[in-house]
């Protein structure tokens, strides 16, 4: 079997992925990363929307190649409709800003880590972890375009995403519990009635725990997507229906066509005990750090990326790429980073998921009618103290 080494070995070219391997590589280490899908980025799974405030800190410059759309704000609905929220786009949180070419975008950052001087495997799926006697993780066996190999790494960083294996063969915990899974079903639909300034979200009964989205990529194109929590599923092909009675409600949609069908799903949980072992960090959506209440790990990725790889480059030119080192200069800035807002939103996410339909239309009637400078729960709750002052109640404990 043929060995390979290399400082740093990236399993999986996400946005987590490409972006860790981008950084450790302008580092100046040895950097290998591998996908084992054979086309980057493809197929897509993703309702490609990403807000803009964080692309300078990851140094991505927008790219007419991968923008598709860009949009003013987001429209929040309530079950009845009969009003909306409307945010700018600087408020409405992770996936508001431009609607992406999910797979130019991927293909896009890897590209930029190739630049940077990571080598890339594609069609290369990491197989199993290999372990010394310890039991500490020291490289991983990988299908090289069909072929098993050996690829020997000082840190390994695990950015395969939700259905991630690397954190479970190192044995991190990052099990989700069911009410914290939200099963997705997108549609790419043409020919149908948008707004295309827009992205516009569906809450309530129509989507029980999770929400409908119509993000626009065109004129009469958009990603027509479902979330719903799979606690709230009798059985996972209930997910499309409830998208098809949703849009068979909406004659705008129904009128269009559907050129396109994924199916994936979300992690909304709380940040798991640990993301790092001993030589192993995981980044994105395979250390759970999507946002909870919006269900968008994007921006997470590619940030929790860099900071792997600053801590990847710490651990190798100190000679310590123990848990406790890797704990130290990566996991508490992820936590710091992100932590706080996690919980926040978690909460948030588990408090709407209880609301009646008829509680969120009178709650999105009462945000609805003020200009809200910052959208805080404190300022969302002082809207509805005004005009609702019998469901303050039911918000207090958020406070
Ligand atoms: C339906 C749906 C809609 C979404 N919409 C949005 C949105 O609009 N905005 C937003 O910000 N987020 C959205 N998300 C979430 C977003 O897609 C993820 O948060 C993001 O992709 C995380 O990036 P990542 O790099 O951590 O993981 P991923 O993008 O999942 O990348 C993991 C990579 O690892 C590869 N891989 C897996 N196993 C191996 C292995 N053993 N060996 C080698 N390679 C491997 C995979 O092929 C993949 O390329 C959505 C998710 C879903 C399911």
């Amino acid at each position: 079997m043929k060995t390979y080494n290399y400082d740093v070995l990236v399993i999986g070219a996400g946005p987590g992925g490409s972006s860790a391997a981008r950084f450790a590589a302008r580092k100046g280490l040895k950097v290998l990363l591998i996908e084992k899908r054979p086309d980057i980025g493809s197929p897509v799974r993703c309702g490609e929307g990403i807000s803009k405030n964080w692309l300078p800190e990851v140094e991505i410059e927008p790219q007419k190649l991968w923008i598709a759309n860009e949009v003013e704000g987001a429209r929040i609905y309530p079950p009845d409709e009969k009003t909306f929220i409307k945010l700018s786009a600087a408020k409405a949180g992770n996936e508001v800003g431009y609607i992406i070419e999910r797979d130019k975008f991927d293909k896009y950052l890897a590209a930029l880590a190739a630049r940077e001087g990571a080598e890339i495997w594609v069609k290369s799926p990491a197989i199993s972890l290999i372990k010394d006697k310890d039991g500490k993780v020291i490289g991983a066996k990988v299908r090289k375009m069909g072929e098993i190999v050996e690829v020997m790494a000082k840190i390994i960083i695990g950015a395969d995403g939700f259905e991630s294996q690397v954190g479970r063969w190192a044995k991190i915990n990052t099990m989700v519990k069911d009410r914290d899974i939200v099963s997705c079903i997108e549609y790419r639909m043409v020919g149908i009635d948008l707004n295309k300034d827009f992205t516009d979200f569906y809450l309530g009964s129509c989507a029980p725990g999770g929400y409908v989205w119509v993000f626009p990529k065109g004129k009469d194109e958009a990603n027509v997507g479902i979330g719903v929590a799979l606690n709230k599923l009798k059985n996972p092909g209930e997910v499309k229906k409830y998208l098809d009675d949703f849009i068979e409600k909406h004659p705008g949609l129904k009128k269009g066509q559907i050129i396109n069908l994924i199916t994936g799903a979300v992690s909304t949980c709380q940040m798991p005990q640990s993301i790092v072992t001993d030589n192993v960090m995981l980044v994105g959506d395979s250390a759970r750090l999507i946002d909870p209440i919006t269900g968008g790990g994007i921006s997470n990725a590619c940030i929790s990326g860099k900071i792997a790889a600053e801590a990847a480059y710490e651990s190798i030119k100190s000679g310590n790429s123990s848990k406790e080192f890797l704990k130290e200069h990566y996991e508490k800035k992820v936590r710091e980073k992100f932590e706080r807002k996690n919980l926040r939103n978690w909460f948030a996410k588990e408090k709407l998921s209880m609301l009646s339909d008829e509680t969120l239309n009178k709650l999105v009637d009462a945000i609805s009618e003020v200009e809200l400078t910052s959208i805080s729960v404190k300022s969302l709750l002082d809207a509805v103290q005004k005009k609702y002052p019998e469901l303050v109640k039911e918000f207090e404990d958020l406070l």
